[in-house]
């Protein structure tokens, strides 16, 4: 409010003719904007004519801003702030405030091609969902340059192997979250695992040696992996996706489970996961694959055909 009054006198009474650019640039000219390129996560009505856009940022880390003007026909935003989208933000960063101003944004990828496939879709917005809710707020790269890349290979692939990419995108961003199972050693007490099937305690947050997975309450509530599984996971985890190739049905279901168990547990501590929970109970039986009815995403035809001839429908 502070601000649009003494804009708005320094336009009355000193510059009629400066742009109300020029006065955004002067009253802010102390406090220049941060550029930085980020990820739109989410979007959000803010007031009649404004949206709040929560960005992943690569320099300033998680960032909620106003978009001023965004909700109007012929704002400088456009369609610009689509969801999943990446692009050149312009901040006006307040200390101490969790509500920040973005002046500009330059698109970079608009990622249509999410909104032809449900599953593309749904791997996408629980990625989105999973940075959002548990990503540092201070600027963590990682996290940044996995879920471009993710969300970058989420548009690419198609078919049958879109699960298995879906699952190795998941994985990534939880390990990049600081999340990572324990394969390599045993999850309780760190000795060596041997080869062939192995006990998965979500409780413990990885596979257990042999000493550990013969005590009668853990084997109960914990997955047996047979030696294939364990270097499936693996891979998956390692974003080995072509190692993997395509799981079988039941194969994909018993990994997708195993992956929001752990997520569950360790990431979210039980807390509701919309996205990641949509994300596990979509048909993903290639004959249900389908366009995402969305009224701000523009897949076309085309894209919608060659997904269903792809997944072999
Ligand atoms: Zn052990």
């Amino acid at each position: 409010m502070d601000v649009r009054c003494s804009m708005l006198d320094v336009r009355r009474s000193t510059a009629p003719r400066l742009s109300h650019h020029s006065l955004f640039s002067r009253y802010f000219s102390s406090m220049p904007p941060v550029s930085t390129p980020a990820i739109v996560l989410h979007t959000f009505k803010y007031s009649e004519s404004s949206k709040v856009v929560r960005l992943l940022t690569r320099d300033l880390g998680l960032v909620s801003a106003v978009a001023k003007g965004a909700s109007k026909p012929k704002s400088k935003f456009g369609a610009r702030l689509q969801v999943m989208s990446d692009g050149i933000a312009q901040l006006y960063m307040k200390h101490g405030r969790d509500l920040n101003t973005l002046a500009e944004f330059e698109s970079v990828r608009l990622r249509q091609e999410l909104a032809a496939d449900i599953r593309s879709y749904a791997s996408a917005s629980a990625l989105a969902e999973l940075v959002m809710r548990f990503a540092p707020a201070e600027p963590h790269e990682e996290t940044y340059v996995r879920l471009e890349a993710y969300l970058d290979s989420l548009c690419k692939v198609q078919g049958d192997l879109l699960e298995t990419t879906s699952i190795s995108a998941i994985w990534g961003i939880v390990c990049a979250l600081g999340f990572e199972p324990s394969l390599d050693g045993c999850a309780r007490d760190g000795r060596a695992i041997d080869d062939g099937p192995a006990l998965f305690s979500v409780a413990d947050g990885g596979l257990l040696c042999s000493s550990c997975a013969g005590q009668t309450e853990t084997a109960r509530s914990a997955a047996k992996l047979q030696h294939s599984d364990r270097l499936a996971l693996d891979s998956l985890i390692a974003g080995r996706c072509s190692d993997v190739g395509v799981l079988s049905e039941r194969h994909a279901a018993a990994h997708r489970r195993l992956l929001v168990r752990f997520v569950l547990r360790h990431v979210s501590e039980d807390r509701d996961l919309k996205a990641l929970d949509f994300w596990e109970s979509i048909p993903w039986g290639t004959s249900f694959a389908g366009a995402v009815p969305s009224d701000n995403a523009h897949p076309s035809e085309a894209a919608i055909e060659e997904t269903k001839r792809g997944t072999g429908s």
